[in-house]
């Protein structure tokens, strides 16, 4: 059991061994056999797949790109996650994703195992004649393993619609005659895709923050007083102040939170600092995100880099170094970038109370370790950015029934689904010493395991 997350899936399945409810039914050692099975299960995925898609490019060259299909588990379903287009793929990360992705799902109740891709690229290298190729290979090679009933991939880092698209189309022409629809989620409107997909990760993981420091409190205020955490403390301290806000990555998922953020009219939030791949971006009184939202879309999903990229988008910021934005002195960092930004190099001088993870691992165990102590309130990805794969399975759903919802459906639906996570889990983590990564973990393996040992799984 070697990833952080399988690290984390051991401590929670002992946290529940500890607890005599759990699995009650079994005696005479038959409890401890299954408990072994289960971390085996939940430690190592179902199958990994690798392949080295063979690419004639269009500058005449011929390569062989490292590409993955991780299948993790598959007990709540088909396996379902995305497939990420970046240099620093490989197959560890792969796996720990896939894992992430399993528990994600059994948090929220959606009903899909856990799965995962990656093609060893930087997407911006190529022409989009060769990424046509490269994702038309990847299904050619995986055609086997993946299908609206087997594992369904949907977009990550460096992918999009159009590769969604591209894959559908080619799934389609190797299975004539089968459901396609749902073979691949996160494709465009008018390929089949959802509304509201494009944006629901980010909506999602502002919403789990608006919810835990704004509705939650609101409703629970006094119980929550009744609770000695220092977490119950931090958000008791946060309800009703203004509050800024810096959000590190302005891609998919960090643009559309921090648009949310700025559009919230239950929190008085200042977005002060938005980043990416090149530059901080910071302005004391808030930035005008809708602008540079405007400008991203436009410059191939880059901030501007210098006073005169600044002027052409009408917006006035002091331009910092990409990892200054972690620095900050602000009340909350929304991690929207990629995995292990905050590390045992420069966890020591993180200086906000409230870390949201959107990206998918962005800080180490090491890390985490450090900041819970120190007493940072971190929100874990696996509850806070679930949104992009609850519309996937909406998505999935309308796919099968060719009947599609309204923009407004699809969001009420979503924001129904996490608020029944959330009333699950955050009535659970104020009443006990787990930290809310912890916490989420136990119900994810709880609901796993009970799925397992009713299946005849736990021998
Ligand atoms: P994206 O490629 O659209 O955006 C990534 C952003 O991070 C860009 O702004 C990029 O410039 C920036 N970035 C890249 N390297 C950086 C660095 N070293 N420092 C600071 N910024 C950097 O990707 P996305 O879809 O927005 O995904 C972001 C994260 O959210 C990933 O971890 C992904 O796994 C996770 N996630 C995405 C979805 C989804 O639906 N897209 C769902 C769940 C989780």
């Amino acid at each position: 059991m070697e990833s952080r997350t399988a690290a984390i899936v051991q401590r929670s399945l002992n946290a529940l061994f500890d607890d005599d409810s759990f699995l009650c039914d079994l005696h005479n050692g038959k409890r401890e056999k299954a408990f072994t099975s289960l971390v085996s299960i939940l430690s190592t995925p179902n199958h990994v797949h690798k392949s080295f898609l063979r690419i004639a490019l269009e500058d005449g060259s011929v390569v062989r790109i490292p590409a993955y299909r991780v299948q993790h588990n598959n007990i709540l379903g088909p396996y379902k996650g995305g497939i990420r287009f970046h240099e620093s793929v490989n197959e560890d990360e792969v796996v720990n994703l896939s894992s992430l992705m399993t528990l994600k799902n059994a948090l929220h109740e959606v009903p899909f195992g856990g799965g995962k891709g990656g093609v060893v690229i930087n997407p911006r290298n190529y022409t989009a004649k060769d990424l046509h190729a490269i994702c038309v290979k990847y299904v050619q090679y995986f055609t086997k393993v993946i299908g609206p009933n087997e594992d369904i991939p949907a977009p990550d880092v460096g992918t999009g619609e159009r590769e969604m698209d591209w894959m559908m189309g080619e799934f389609k022409s190797i299975h004539p005659g089968r459901d396609y629809l749902g073979s691949f989620t996160g494709k465009s409107v008018e390929n089949g895709g959802s509304l509201g997909r494009r944006t629901s990760t980010g909506k999602g993981v502002y919403f789990t923050f608006r919810y835990l420091l704004h509705d939650f409190v609101k409703e629970q205020k006094s119980w929550l007083e009744d609770r000695k955490s220092a977490d119950a403390h931090t958000v008791l301290e946060t309800y009703d102040q203004s509050l800024t806000l810096a959000f590190q990555g302005f891609g998919n998922v960090g643009s559309a939170a921090a648009l949310n953020a700025y559009q919230c009219s239950h929190i008085n939030n200042k977005i002060v600092a938005v980043s990416d791949r090149n530059v901080t971006l910071y302005q004391q009184d808030g930035l005008d995100i809708p602008a540079l939202v405007k400008y991203t879309d436009k410059n191939n999903g880059d901030l501007p880099r210098n006073a005169e990229e600044l002027h052409a988008a009408q917006v006035q910021a002091e331009i910092l170094e990409r990892e200054d934005i972690l620095y900050l002195n602000i009340d909350a960092l929304f991690l929207v970038a990629l995995e292990n930004q905050i590390h045992s190099d420069n966890m020591e001088k993180i200086k906000a109370k409230i870390v949201v993870e959107g990206a998918n691992a962005p800080i180490t165990n090491e890390a985490d370790e450090y900041l819970t102590n120190a007493g940072t309130l971190i929100i874990p990805d696996i509850l806070a950015n679930a949104g992009g794969v609850i519309v996937s399975y909406f998505e999935w759903i309308q796919g099968k029934e060719t009947q599609f919802f309204t923009e407004e459906e699809v969001f009420r639906r979503l924001y129904e689904k996490m608020k029944k996570t959330f009333d699950n889990v955050f009535p659970t983590f104020f009443s006990n010493a787990y930290t809310l990564r912890k916490t989420c973990y136990i119900h994810s393996v709880l609901k796993l395991s009970t799925i397992l040992y009713r299946q005849g799984k736990l021998y």
